[in-house]
């Protein structure tokens, strides 16, 4: 088969693709074109993403793939997204799709629209200079970032494909030349905070109107009952607010640090995406950092509930040219609450424990937290061995509970050590023995064997980068995935 017989049949070209975003009009974006790659070599496509589109992954072919988001053989217009956005607190007015492009919007089984949005795909009107593409090590990182988190219950944008296209790179930190790649991103949506704040930028509370009405529309569907828009409107920022404190409660129990928290890279619809210097924690340090180009500290680990809340208030300054900021204030003063709500709610479900009573729940999630502080075991470790070991004797005797992997090696964490295990005995033995299997089961359905922590991914770099060789990348993939299932 020709490669544009081919084409006229290919289910990834023939989606019904929507024009969503498109019909807003062209205040909100710049029509582009892709670059065109010297080779293209599919290094991952998503089958499970394609069954959520209605297709038969039997019936798309690699060669599909490499037409479609390689190739850019398109039926739509591609869409380079205008937006602004706070990096490290600054302001940045030259922002916008500068590598990537809103590809296709399509309505997935379950009914919701989805992005396909590039990375990697060429210059734009908002390259400012850089070159548009992605490095393959950087498509190699979030596809597998995305992966994990998703398989983490974490609410997370998802990748379509990972194309190899045949460049050399420069970059500052990677050794280069380094490979090039061209990515597609599916999420719910690359409406960022950023898009709202640039139209503020330019004083335009009717985009703005039209905007809110278009996400309401799209991704809010409990905020569409209300008639009266400034009812509307503030559902949809009570469900951001929740949306977003229950994101970053994601983040925190599954130990990850985003690393680069700018409103631009803040989704509209509460949805964590833009995988870049991101790393999962190994040791609890609240202080740790992903970026190594953040100096301060500002998006590390233990700030990140905070900056959410920053960026949430950031977004006043563009609402409230339609919005009353009394209203809004009002709302945003339930994030911390909100925020410690499902922090808690998940922490103890890694923890095995379910239906605790309020105090004693409080009480069992801030000492895991100070025993995390004080002991010398790593974050995942921890309740890897918590899992591993649980036996429903500890409910009659404490002194069994993690006995063997845990010691306290100064006398503040044998402190430590002591009140946490006399609480988690307490918690147990406010169940009754019966419940020891729900607990066991709750452990190892919450907490992951395999953790994608750095030297993870560098070690399935390396074969790649010294022998093109991605089996342990498809390894990686398969155990971070099923991150529940024995290795
Ligand atoms: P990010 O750090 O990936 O969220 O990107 C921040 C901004 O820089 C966005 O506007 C990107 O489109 C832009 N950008 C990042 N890398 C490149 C690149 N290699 N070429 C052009 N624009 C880029
Ligand atoms: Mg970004």
């Amino acid at each position: 088969m020709t490669s544009s017989l081919a084409a006229t049949t290919n289910p990834l070209l023939n989606l019904d693709y929507l024009p969503a975003l498109e019909a807003l009009g062209n205040e909100f974006y710049d029509v582009v074109e892709a670059a065109s790659f010297p080779q293209h070599q599919l290094r991952f496509r998503n089958d499970a993403i394609l069954a959520q589109l209605g297709l038969d992954p039997a019936q798309v072919s690699d060669e599909h793939f490499i037409q479609a988001f390689g190739q850019f053989l398109q039926r739509q217009p591609f869409l380079a997204l205008r937006y602004h956005g706070y990096q490290f607190g600054e302001y940045n007015p030259y922002l916008g799709d500068g590598r990537g492009f809103l590809y296709g919007q399509v309505q997935g089984t379950d009914g919701t629209v989805y992005d396909f949005g590039t990375k990697g795909s060429g210059t734009t009107p908002y390259s400012r200079g850089g070159d548009g593409r992605l490095t393959l090590k950087g498509g190699v990182r979030e596809v597998l970032a995305a992966e994990a988190l998703h398989a983490l219950g974490v609410t997370t944008s998802r990748t379509l494909s990972l194309i190899e296209t045949g460049e050399g790179l420069w970059r500052g930190d990677e050794p280069s030349p380094t490979r090039s790649a061209v990515m597609v991103r599916f999420s719910r949506s690359h409406i960022r905070f950023g898009t709202f704040e640039r139209l503020e930028f330019h004083q335009r509370p009717d985009l703005i109107t039209k905007l809110l009405e278009h996400v309401i529309d799209l991704y809010y569907p409990a905020a569409r009952l209300f008639t009266d828009p400034q009812d509307r409107f503030l559902q949809f920022y009570d469900e951001l607010v929740d949306r977003v404190a229950a994101l970053a409660a994601q983040w925190m129990t599954a130990g990850f640090c985003h690393g680069v928290l700018n409103t631009d890279n803040m989704s509209i619809t509460g949805e964590s995406f833009d995988y870049g210097p991101y790393a999962f924690i190994d040791q609890y340090d609240p202080r740790f950092t992903a970026a190594y180009f953040d100096y301060a500290g500002r998006y590390s680990y233990g700030n990140q509930p905070m900056i959410c809340q920053l960026n949430l208030k950031a977004l006043h300054k563009p609402l409230k040219l339609v919005m009353v900021e009394a209203d809004l204030e009002a709302t945003l003063g339930h994030y911390q609450e909100r925020y410690l709500g499902h922090y808690r709610q998940r922490m103890l479900r890694k923890l095995g424990l379910e239906n605790l009573a309020a105090e004693l729940a409080i009480a069992i999630v801030n000492q895991t937290q100070n025993l995390l502080g004080s002991v010398n075991v790593g974050y995942h470790d921890f309740f890897l061995g918590l899992t591993q070991q649980f036996s429903p004797q500890w409910r009659d005797d404490s002194s069994q509970i993690l006995s063997t992997t845990l010691e306290a090696s100064d006398p503040a964490a044998a402190e430590a050590l002591r009140l946490w295990r006399d609480l988690y005995h307490r918690c147990l033995q406010t169940l009754p023995a019966e419940a020891m299997e729900t607990v066991r089961q709750c452990l190892s359905s919450t907490n992951p064997k395999t953790v994608l922590l750095r030297p993870e991914i560098e070690a399935i770099w390396e074969p790649i980068t010294t022998d093109n060789h991605w089996q342990p990348f498809y390894d990686l993939l398969q155990r971070i995935q099923h991150p529940f299932e024995a290795n």
